[in-house]
């Protein structure tokens, strides 16, 4: 279809060309101003610059006008296909600030919002415990020793005079791995780490051994695995009185009692001789509780001398040197001191108990 000024009868003069030209500038400017969107921008431009737009069409009409008229039309159209793109372009830029604006005030931070915060980690109530106990042994000398988790026969029970067949085998309730010649087995006892120590360590010696233990048991106050401390202190003169000391001042200084009373109680153990369980005045009453089944009194450690049996398995000599050991259970020192009254929350590591010790 021909643009509608040519359909005028008599022919199109340059007069009504340049009427046309200037009515349809005027009209696609306001056209394009009034428009707020891209998209819509983009066809506008096609109604007049596009391959059938309307200055397009203008510009075809060219041949119609009288041959002298042609040039000055023809730079007249040209320029107003300027001005159209500079409007065109403009009206663009404008939009997408606008849009941009939106998009920021949509999208827009408040650095005054509480921050979310890094999830801060902290340690396990029995890493705490192990730790406190290795601090107050490390501050009077000991070393700290650490040893296989698997076991031999030789060094869980033999090396510590606990012969095949001996009742105290049974009372251990092992986790055994393979049977045979060379037994392997999960450790019941840290004590296998002194044996490995003696063996490359000679006397004068004070070792601790922390870690992991293995029994077939799992109560109120027993788990499968559990911690252990257990300690060595080999030298001339380590009598009975020296362990009593070192062992009353430990305990006051992890649980923060001056006056906290203890007493020694004869026992067995195959590896000491004589052999002690200690006890501590009960850290959760004054006159009786649960904890302490209502004596007043509760059962931290065992301890005792070396039996010269274990010395000689490991070649040092008994005639020159004394020792003392003791064991110690961490969870029930961790139980005790923070007032937990079931061993299985520990491993259950449910975080609603775990945060409360940090
Ligand atoms: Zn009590």
């Amino acid at each position: 279809m021909p643009p509608f000024f040519l359909q005028k009868a008599g022919g199109p003069s340059l007069v009504y060309f340049m009427n046309n030209l200037d009515h349809l500038l005027s009209e696609a400017i306001d056209l394009f101003n009034g428009i707020s969107d891209t998209a819509e921008l983009e066809q506008a431009k096609g109604r007049y610059l596009g391959r059938h737009g309307r200055l397009t069409e203008l510009l075809k009409g060219l041949g119609k006008l009288p041959p002298q008229d042609r040039p000055a039309m023809g730079v007249r159209i040209n320029r107003a296909k300027e001005t159209l793109e500079e409007a065109l372009n403009s009206r663009r830029d404008a939009i997408q600030q606008k849009e941009l604006e939106a998009q920021l005030a949509e999208e827009t931070l408040d650095v005054t919002l509480p921050g979310r915060g890094m999830g801060m980690g902290g340690l396990h109530p029995v890493t705490r415990t192990l730790e406190r106990i290795q601090a107050l042994f490390h501050s009077i000398g000991f070393a700290v020793a650490s040893g296989p988790e698997i076991e031999t026969d030789f060094y869980n029970f033999t090396a510590l005079n606990i012969p095949e067949n001996h009742p105290a085998r049974a009372m251990h309730d092992t986790f055994y791995i393979d049977n045979g010649a060379n037994t392997h087995l999960l450790r019941t006892h840290t004590s296998p780490v002194q044996i490995h120590y003696m063996q490359k360590t000679q006397p004068p010696l004070k070792v601790i051994a922390p870690g992991r233990v293995y029994r077939r048991d799992s109560d109120l106050t027993h788990t499968p695995m559990f911690h252990q401390v257990e300690g060595l202190w080999i030298a001339e003169n380590a009598n009975f009185s020296a362990l009593k000391g070192v062992l009353a001042d430990f305990v006051q200084q992890f649980f923060e009692r001056d006056n906290l009373p203890v007493r020694f109680r004869a026992s067995f153990f195959p590896f000491t001789e004589p052999s002690a369980e200690m006890d501590i005045g009960c850290v959760m009453c004054r006159d009786g509780c649960r904890v302490c089944s209502y004596t007043g009194w509760l059962e931290v450690l065992g301890c005792g001398m070396v039996h010269p049996n274990v010395f000689k398995h490991v070649g040092i000599d008994s005639e020159k040197y004394i020792g003392f050991a003791f064991g110690m259970g961490v969870e029930r020192l961790a139980m005790l001191r923070y007032g937990v009254n079931d061993l299985r929350l520990f491993f259950e590591n449910d975080l609603r108990f775990l945060r409360q010790f940090n």
